[in-house]
């Protein structure tokens, strides 16, 4: 074990105790308890080195090897995100973890909570969210008062003796003879304790990762059952998982008791986020041109081989609004038609279907006709969106059922074709996205409407992604599109690669590095990710290909503006992003190049919509209302003639940005 200084909260000198496997497969943060410090976890954090993940063990302030640094709410989590930058520092690409015990446990859901991204899994030793033990009235009454004169007086801690610990004699014995444990602790602290109860209760249904909570069962200090309630909540089962061990016969210092393989059963937790299962988070990335890409599309199917003789395959391009291949908003024809025949050939019924969200008769047709793939495959192109079911959503938030194409239903194998794209609302749209488009009819607007912000439409993709994700995955990205898709302008033809997995997640988290996305920001992985659809990082992807970082790519304008934290989200997103993205943006129209089609008005999902349809020296063409427009982008998604564009003259003033 060695001890370590890093800068902390506030630039502060904090010390890490460190135990250092050779090669870590992961790191783990692990937080002190209440009276403990990181010498509780000693046994542990030494059997975890042994098998290959690191242990960077933080005292919090005011405790342990930082026993004499000021403690206070925000500089203790501060502090926990300068020692998970740190690991991730010194085991780049390595997944990390946060363990903590007791009270430690709040601190870690606190920060999970403020700093989403940062960690893959929380492994809590007899987590103390809630507890039976509490400080007297009076004693409630000097923490309370305590921000008249910090640190205040020091207070008996509420574990009143040792027995309430542990009843194994090895344990008591460390206990009884640790120099550094505090039996006292500044009434400050409990102050800030209180505060740290008040965020954790404003940040229910926020958590969208793996909890593992091990409980001892006869605790004396926690109280299980509501402390796996508030677990729960925070983290409800759509977002992410809690899962709960408890050791039979065995006290609260479960990190002391030599008895139970605690280390053994953390060690497997991680391995079972961080495996890489060689079929499941392999990426293959080729290289591609459209002239040739029947050879690339042979190697993807000779990669992920299937049984695909007599299955019915419903093969699923990205086809929006009737635009013509050469401006690479839709996936190209020449694939869509490597893809169908080569799958012919290994002896499946193939149907090519897509619904591209123009609603009227007829339209379905005229989108893959203008795509050009009704003309690459008319043997096998379907209109899905006639024949509709509608599926129940149990763990969605915001939509209880979505209309779905049966044809998506009744297929044995799904094969998703998308395009390698930015998009200004969801950032990327790419694999997840493009099964959106097994949604029929009115429920995209409908969709669109009742989860009218990026995060809420993120959860709201995600949801319908995962009633049926698809078998395999070859995204066109052959020519890309950058800036502010997805009906840009912006092409990239210089990527020149196809991207195959059976895991859609992984197909866009390789595509985000490619673009150069912080993937933390991306909120339709974090989303897929917590619902263990697949990875957000690429330390748990297989990569079969070089990954080429596309030199200096547009990100879509709202990116830029996309919030980091929570506190952000409050202040900068409420105030600045709200405005220039909504109040300060514009839908606008050219109107010699509008055809006076209505798809934009038909498509505008807010009620009454933000589009009218009104004759201006003598054309009939949209007018935007702002104040109802929710910025869905579903005009100039569906317009064929291109002829809608997003304006936000301030902000290109404010932020020299493409807005
Ligand atoms: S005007 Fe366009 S961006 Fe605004 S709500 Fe309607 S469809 Fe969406
Ligand atoms: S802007 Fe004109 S061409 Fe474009 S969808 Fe609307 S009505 Fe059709």
């Amino acid at each position: 074990m060695d001890i370590l200084p890093i800068p902390g909260g506030g630039g502060t000198r904090i010390r890490l105790a460190v135990w250092a496997a050779p090669s870590p497969a992961a790191s783990l943060v692990y937080l002190n308890g209440l009276e403990s410090h990181h010498g509780w976890f000693a046994g542990p954090a030494a059997q975890l080195a042994r098998l290959g993940i690191s242990v960077y063990a933080l005292d919090r302030r005011g405790s342990g090897l930082n026993a004499e640094i000021a403690a206070d709410l925000r500089s203790w989590l501060d502090d926990i995100e300068s020692a998970v930058r740190f690991a991730g520092q010194e085991n780049s690409g390595a997944p990390i973890h946060v363990a903590a015990l007791c009270l430690g446990a709040k601190l870690a859901v606190a920060f999970c909570v403020r700093s989403p991204g940062f960690v893959r899994s929380l492994l809590l030793v007899s987590p103390g969210l809630a507890t039976k033990t509490d400080l007297r009235r009076s004693q409630k009454i000097i923490a309370g008062t305590a921000f008249l004169r910090r640190p205040g007086p020091a207070l008996p801690s509420p574990i009143s003796n040792l027995g309430m610990f542990t009843s194994h004699p090895v344990a008591r014995a460390f206990i009884e003879s640790d120099p550094m444990r505090r039996t006292r602790i500044p009434a400050a602290e409990f102050l800030e304790i209180r505060r740290l109860d008040r965020m954790l209760a404003r940040g229910r249904k926020t958590l969208d990762l793996s909890i593992h909570a091990f409980f001892a069962e006869e605790d004396l200090i926690v109280d299980k059952a509501e402390t796996t309630r508030r677990l729960r909540s925070l983290a409800p089962s759509h977002r992410g998982t809690v899962e709960v061990k408890t050791y039979p016969r065995t006290s609260h210092a479960l990190t002391l008791d030599p008895g139970i393989p605690l280390a053994e059963d953390m060690a497997e937790r991680i391995a079972e986020r961080r495996a890489p299962d060689k079929n499941r988070h392999r990426v293959l990335i080729l290289e591609a041109a459209y002239e040739t890409v029947e050879a690339a599309v042979e190697k993807a199917l000779d990669a992920f081989p299937r049984e695909w003789k007599n299955k019915k395959v419903l093969v699923k391009p990205n086809v929006i609004g009737g635009v013509a291949p050469d401006r690479h908003c839709t996936t190209h024809p020449t694939l869509v038609r490597a893809v169908v025949e080569a799958l012919v050939r290994r002896g499946a019924e193939v149907i090519v279907g897509d619904n591209p969200g123009r609603l009227g008769y007829g339209l379905n047709e005229a989108s893959f006709k203008a795509s050009g793939i009704l003309e690459a495959v008319p043997a096998h192109y379907k209109n899905i969106g006639l024949e509709r079911a509608e599926v129940p959503l149990p763990r969605s938030r915001l939509l209880t059922s979505v209309s779905m194409s049966k044809a998506v239903l009744a297929a044995d194998l799904v094969v998703s074709l998308p395009k390698f794209k930015t998009h200004q609302l969801t950032q990327i749209s790419g694999a997840i996205k493009n099964s959106f488009g097994f949604v029929a009819g009115g429920d995209k607007p409908k969709a669109h409407r009742l989860a009218p912000t990026p995060k809420a439409f993120a959860e709201v993709l995600v949801d319908v992604f995962a009633v049926r994700p698809p078998d395999l995955v070859i995204m066109d990205a052959v020519v890309g599109m950058e800036g502010n898709g997805p009906t840009g302008k912006d092409l990239r033809p210089d990527i020149g690669r196809i991207i195959a997995s059976e895991n859609a997640v992984d197909v866009d988290t390789v595509m985000a590095e490619m673009m150069g996305l912080d993937r933390a920001r991306v909120l339709l992985l974090q989303e897929a990710y917590g619902r263990g659809l697949g990875e957000a990082d690429l330390a748990g992807i297989s990569l079969d290909g070089d990954l080429p970082k596309i030199p200096e790519f547009k990100k879509p304008s709202t990116f830029s503006l996309q919030p980091r934290n929570r506190g952000f989200i409050f202040v900068a997103h409420r105030i600045v992003y709200g405005w220039l993205v909504g109040v300060g943006a514009r839908m606008t129209v050219d109107r010699s190049a509008c055809t006076s089609c209505r798809s934009c008005c038909d498509i505008c999902p807010p009620r009454p919509k933000a589009i009218t349809m009104k004759v201006r020296r003598g054309k009939l063409a949209p007018e935007f209302d702002p104040k109802k427009c929710i910025h869905c982008y579903c005009c100039m998604e569906v317009c064929p003639a291109q002829a809608i564009e997003k304006r936000t003259p301030l902000g290109k003033w404010l932020f020299k940005k493409q807005f």
